[in-house]
């Protein structure tokens, strides 16, 4: 009966949970179980957090994963196993010394979270990471993807895991038109994930339908003809695996942004964004976004009068980076600056430092100054003024 209105756009508008999850019949879920797992067996990655998949190392790798690509995340995951070993060390470490071991990943807010919370599991869980959904979930920066990872992964708990991998292939199994971005498409998603995992080594399921995402079942091109699922896969039957998911329209934003390279000796000022909000705590290049149509120079002159209390000459342009941060897509531009009068004042941050080419490596900093820093370099030696 089910089966029957697949061509219609498949369970949409059944109600059930029990309804949705019939249509997965005991040798469907069967088939598309073992087709996951023989797959995976083959071609499971060598990823540095399947070893040992203690439940600190999978929290931090999958915290990791969110918003970074697998490549990027590998040596992060490394570093930060070199510098907090155990749950405890991180708990005890200072936030600027885990921004630190952030610094370039973007998205700091994760790095804050997790901090916080091995704090949170330090003092309420004397320091043991809690197996259940509603602990793991009370956590910052745990969702339901997050918890399910953990509990399946860590723990050999039955709970599903949804990402947007996971999401794509069970939605296009399922020839599910739904917009994951809709919590009621989730929630029936997650349903059908639900009954996909498998009570022996639920975790291995999970990353094997992540991988299967990651590399087979891609948004754009999946490789329907190499996936170990495509016999049991509905989307594919109907011609729907490339328009599913739906298309989100792009909300991507074109921004320019101007940052003054200030010295005094072989030193730059460099200014600590507020800690609430984004970039919450990093240093970076005083600057922003231009908000006008002024010329840069006198855009940037303006600004650093109203942030720094510093009347500058903009001398000339050093460099100009990309940048994408959120929804942003940023063009930047570097100018070497010289100050003719004021007193610095900071007004817009929380402080300002003037700091050496090395002791700038020891500082967190915006993802964009670190695109800057090989430009610096082109600064020309100011005339000193005492600010
Ligand atoms: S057959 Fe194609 S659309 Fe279906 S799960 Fe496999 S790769 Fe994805």
């Amino acid at each position: 009966m089910l089966e029957s209105r697949a061509g219609k756009g498949f369970l949409e508008g059944m109600g059930s949970a029990r309804a949705e999850a019939s249509n997965l019949t005991s040798g469907r879920i069967s088939r598309i179980r073992r087709g996951v797992l023989d797959w995976y067996a083959r071609e499971k990655r060598d990823l540095p957090w399947r070893k040992r998949p203690t439940p600190y190392r999978v929290w931090v790798s999958e915290i990791l994963l969110q918003q970074t690509r697998v490549e990027t995340a590998i040596p992060y995951f490394r570093d930060l196993m070199r510098r907090f070993p155990s749950l405890r060390s991180l708990s005890r470490a200072r936030v600027d010394e885990v921004l630190m071991a952030w610094s370039g990943l973007g998205y700091y807010r994760r790095a804050r979270n997790l901090h916080q919370a091995v704090r949170e599991v330090e003092e309420r869980y004397g320091g043991k990471v809690p197996r259940s959904a509603e602990a793991l979930r009370s956590l910052p920066g745990i969702g339901d993807y997050t918890a399910g990872a953990i509990r399946s992964i860590a723990f050999g708990e039955r709970a599903a895991a949804v990402d947007g991998n996971t999401f794509r292939v069970v939605a296009r199994l399922q020839a599910y038109r739904g917009d994951p971005k809709r919590s009621g498409a989730m929630g029936r998603v997650r349903r059908w994930a639900e009954t996909l995992v498998p009570v022996r080594d639920p975790g291995v399921f999970n990353q094997a339908l992540m991988d299967l995402g990651a590399r087979i079942c891609l948004p754009r091109n999946p490789s329907c003809e190499k996936c170990p699922v495509r016999g049991s896969c509905r989307a594919r039957k109907q011609g729907l695996a490339r328009s599913i998911p739906p298309a989100s329209p792009s909300r991507s934003r074109r921004v320019r942004e101007v940052a003054a390279v200030i010295r005094r000796g072989g030193r730059v000022l460099l200014a600590r964004r507020p800690e609430k909000g984004l970039l919450g705590g990093l240093w970076e290049l005083p600057g922003g976004e231009m908000v006008d149509s002024l010329p840069e120079e006198q855009f940037l002159r303006d600004l650093t009068r109203e942030r720094l209390g510093l009347q500058v000459r903009v001398v000339k342009r050093l460099g100009e980076i990309r940048h994408s941060i959120m929804d942003r897509q940023i063009r930047g531009v570097a100018f070497d600056c010289r100050v003719e009068k004021g007193r610095l004042r900071t007004r817009v941050y929380e402080a300002c430092r003037w700091l050496s080419p090395e002791e700038i490596r020891d500082v967190p900093i915006t993802g964009a100054t670190r695109k800057y820093l090989p430009h610096l370099a082109k600064a020309a030696r100011p005339r000193e003024v005492e600010v």
